[in-house]
């Protein structure tokens, strides 16, 4: 039998993009952990965010931070040795891949934006408070969210012809941009290569495995594109993100959290069912 693992985004998916409570999802949560089948955070926020969200979903997975900056493999997670061309360094009980460009430079990039002109402001302009009220975080969450290692959420002020310009310019910088609820300058990283990074380190230990992805957003895309069954959910206003083009994409029906729940539920018991 195939190992299942599932990928998941946080905001907007497991998290309601307003209050970031995961009330929907409860019960698949708990099948998963019953039925023993890793469920991987792959998110944009930072890693002591998702720190905070692993206790309180009991989960002892690795995760991915910032949009795929850093992919973070608790220690002795996985009986190999974790190889390859990759720069890896060992901190605080875990094994820290580093896929991502360093924040400093990200926000270097943000400056020199902002002198030619582009209305952005990242995260890093802003003080604790103006990110709680951007974002609905508690000041305790927004000061986590401003500790970034590889990714600059950033507001932009401006019509399409000057977001593409933007886009342009920034690529000719050779970093990145992507959106989630808020858009993303990173380097040339994507959740995409980290889901790879990690597959990888899953088959080895376990041969085969089927994976799930679930998202809602662009910045979803990649790490959707990399599994066997893509999954968005709802947003917000009901529908889902059109510019999500992803071969087999199955839509779940429920906004955030309650579709992810339905989904997860229904999926992973008839994927894993004649294991019982
Ligand atoms: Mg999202």
């Amino acid at each position: 039998m195939k190992k299942l693992i599932i990928f998941t985004d946080l905001d907007g998916t497991l998290l309601d993009a307003h209050t970031y409570s995961f009330k929907g999802a409860i019960s698949a949560i708990k099948l998963l952990r019953e039925r023993d089948i890793p469920l991987i955070i792959s998110s944009s926020k930072t890693r002591p965010e998702i720190e905070l969200y692993r206790r309180k979903l009991k989960n002892t997975h690795p995760f991915i931070s910032e949009n795929g900056g850093g992919i973070f493999i608790p220690k002795g997670y996985f009986k190999l040795r974790v190889k390859g061309k990759l720069k890896i360094k060992e901190e605080g009980g875990y094994l820290i891949i580093i896929l991502g460009t360093p924040y400093p430079d990200l926000r270097k990039t943000i400056k020199r934006l902002q002198s030619e002109g582009f209305k952005i402001k990242g995260f890093g302009d802003m003080t604790i408070g103006e990110v709680a009220s951007l974002t609905g975080l508690k000041p305790l969450e927004a000061r986590l969210a401003k500790e970034r290692d590889f990714d600059e959420p950033f507001v932009f002020i401006g019509d399409t012809n000057k977001l593409m310009a933007l886009k342009t310019r920034v690529k000719a910088m050779g970093l990145n941009i992507t959106q989630g609820e808020f858009f993303h300058l990173m380097g040339n990283t994507n959740k995409g290569r980290a889901v790879d990074i990690l597959k990888d380190l899953y088959m080895r230990q376990f041969g085969e495995v089927m994976t799930i992805g679930v998202g809602d957003s662009l910045n979803d895309v990649e790490m959707l594109r990399r599994v066997d069954y893509p999954v968005i959910v709802k947003r917000h206003d009901g529908g889902y993100d059109k510019r999500i083009r992803v071969r087999n994409l199955i839509k779940a029906d429920g906004i955030g959290p309650e579709g992810w729940g339905r989904a997860i539920m229904e999926m992973a018991d008839r994927l894993t069912k004649w294991k019982l």
